[in-house]
């Protein structure tokens, strides 16, 4: 290829490399007036094909029309109806030119050239001038090259899209989301607005038994009914599902206590019927949380927060039942006194223990991180996960401590194997809570602890959530720059939860992606979670990110994220956590026998 030719693929090249979703369209048009000037044509333009409905639709062009005008041809082609050019740029392979005399579009040139994406043609450019011209076959090559830079924006951005769509909607009721309910009680808790506001908690009770024995499909269905049967029976209310079987329905016009328990009452009782699930008669029980906001005084996060507190309550409490926030408190303040009366000596009284969670290369087999899990043997509640005590923790400032522990008994462990010659290419995970990570001197506190024990540069990774990162991100990007200086690496944990990071994951000095588990565990049943894994493999490509999936608990699963590219994980398929001395005893093997067969 000519020099020149190969300038202009690099300048395209530079610019295209990056764009996101916010700039695609707005750098498409600079570049196709770029190439409009260096052919020296009349036009161009940039157009998808959507192939579910066979049909192209118009991207960019240049020179753009005048705002209003009709674009001519239309910004949305039916390969059906379509004249020549368009009809044949349906499945084109190859780099096409059609001349006046060959059927060019009345009396031009126009050269057609395919985005392609595998075996798929997911676009095309064109060029377009009066009269006749030459394309030389050099020009082609060079326009082909464009071609692939230009699909794989295309693939980037809708990559990007997919994910945020996913994250906005529920697919499966086409009830609100978690995103829509905040904004709506956003609005009316306003200081202004009429109250009080109940929000209903609704938790089905025991659903895992459905999808366990009638298959996910059926648990589905099941709560395309459940949902149905809200809808029917709320009234006038904003109805959202939260997650796999939580809803939360919010009555439009005010509503006390007394009149919120009722309709919880009504609802339950509607719910509770039997739903027909191939051939089954299905019934769950629910529990139900009630809470009630007064706007101007509570904020959303409050009445979530006590919906959520009550309809806890009520399925810690054998489930079916309806509970009023206020009497969730007095039971639940009674753990947590407990869990706080025996936290505060925790550490001095040797009842921490770590167990590890290795992560594995699922093609070879090979242990190639180990993640530290903290565990608390409670003296009359016996073994507790962490779920159940660091939120406490964070309460009452000991996240710190608790934190600097883990940190410190993690490093001596695993410098410990590292004396014994194992594990010396492993990386070693250590959870970090969002307190910690916004806290003075942590990142200090951590490059201290890792050089004591002379652990060598990327063999720490920090695993924080996406919503630390967006709470504070000043703090957060300060933070992170010192540890990548410390040369400890950072992660992003349960990654796929909340998707306001991916603009920032650019920005940021992340190594590591790890896909939340609640998408990963039933891959290969649920359609939906395959979109979400591929689009966030896509994505973790994009920014070249080390991508892990946790939660890997069938066979199925794994086969799934390694035929679409994902090849380190962690699970229960894998490995349950073990404590230390059998963590070093399998780093010492390096390998856990690997053989993921699909049923
Ligand atoms: P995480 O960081 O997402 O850790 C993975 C959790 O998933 C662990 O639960 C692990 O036992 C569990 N897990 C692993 N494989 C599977 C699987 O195949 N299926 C299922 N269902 N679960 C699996 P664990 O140990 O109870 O920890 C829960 C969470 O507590 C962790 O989630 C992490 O966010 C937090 N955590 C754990 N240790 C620490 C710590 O030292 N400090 C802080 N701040 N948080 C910690
Ligand atoms: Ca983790
Ligand atoms: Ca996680």
């Amino acid at each position: 290829m000519p020099r020149s030719l190969e300038l202009v693929v690099t300048a395209v090249a530079t610019r295209l490399i990056a764009v996101d979703a916010a700039t695609a369209t707005g750098v498409s048009q600079q570049v196709l007036a770029e190439l409009v000037t260096y052919f020296g044509v009349d036009s161009s333009f940039l157009r998808h094909h959507d192939h579910t409905i066979h049909a192209t639709r118009l991207i960019a062009e240049w020179p753009p029309r005048p705002a209003g005008a009709q674009p001519d041809p239309p910004a949305l082609i039916h390969f059906a109806d379509a004249d020549p050019v368009y009809a044949l740029a349906e499945n084109l392979q190859e780099p096409v030119v059609l001349r006046p005399e060959t059927g060019g579009h009345a009396g031009t040139t126009v050269a057609c050239v395919p985005l392609p994406s595998g075996e798929v043609t997911t676009g095309m450019l064109g060029f377009v001038m009066a009269g006749d011209r030459q394309w030389s076959s050099e020009e082609l090559h060079a326009l082909a090259a464009i071609a692939t830079l230009f699909a794989q924006v295309q693939a980037r951005v809708y990559a990007e899209d997919r994910l945020r769509f996913l994250a906005e909607h529920d697919d499966l009721t086409g009830l609100h989301n978690r995103r829509a309910l905040m904004a709506h009680l956003d609005a009316r808790l306003q200081p202004d607005q009429p109250g009080p506001v109940s929000a209903l908690f609704f938790d089905l009770d025991r659903l895992k038994a459905i999808n366990d024995y009638l298959g996910h499909s059926a648990g589905d269905r099941f709560i395309q009914v459940l949902a149905e049967r809200l809808a029917q029976a709320a009234g006038p209310s904003m109805i959202a599902r939260l997650g796999g079987d939580e809803f939360l329905v919010v009555p439009a016009s005010p509503t006390d206590v007394d009149a919120a328990e009722e309709l919880a009452e009504r609802l339950q009782h509607a719910l509770s019927k039997k739903v027909p699930i191939d051939g089954e008669m299905v019934t769950r029980t629910v529990s139900i949380g009630v809470a009630v906001g007064v706007p101007g005084r509570d904020s959303t996060s409050d009445l979530l927060r006590h919906a959520d507190q009550a309809v806890l309550t009520a399925k810690n409490s054998g489930g079916n039942q309806v509970i009023l926030y206020s009497d969730a408190i007095s039971l639940e303040s009674e753990f947590r006194n407990d869990i706080e009366l025996h936290l505060q000596n925790v550490i001095e009284t040797g009842a921490l223990f770590l167990r590890y969670l290795p992560e594995v290369d699922m093609r070879t087999g090979k242990v190639l991180a180990t993640e530290a899990l903290v565990r608390w043997q409670h003296p009359t509640r016996g073994l507790l996960a962490p779920d159940s005590f660091i939120g406490v923790a964070e309460s009452i400032n000991l996240a710190g401590e608790l934190g600097r522990w883990v940190m410190r008994t993690a490093c001596g462990e695993f410098a410990r194997w590292r004396a014994n010659g194992v594990g010396l290419d492993a990386v070693l995970r250590v959870n970090v809570s969002p307190v910690q990570l916004v806290a003075d001197g942590f990142a200090e506190s951590v490059a201290t602890i890792v050089a004591e024990f002379g652990l060598p540069p990327g063999s720490v990774c920090l695993e924080i959530t996406e919503s630390i990162v967006v709470q504070d991100i000043e703090v957060t990007r300060v933070t992170l720059a010192k540890l990548h200086d410390a040369g400890v690496q950072v992660a992003i944990d349960d990654f796929g939860t909340g998707y306001s990071v991916l603009s920032l994951l650019k920005s940021l000095p992340v190594d590591a992606l790890k896909i939340d588990k609640s998408f990963v565990r039933d891959l290969g049943a649920d359609p939906g979670d395959l979109a979400i894994v591929r689009a966030i493999i896509a994505l973790a490509e994009a920014f070249d990110l080390q991508l892990v999936a946790e939660g890997v608990e069938t066979g199925t699963a794994a086969a799934t994220l390694l035929r679409h590219g994902c090849h380190r994980a962690q699970g229960f398929l894998l490995s349950r956590p073990i404590p230390s001395d059998q963590m070093e005893a399998l780093l010492r093997r390096g390998t856990i026998p690997v053989d993921f067969a699909e049923p």
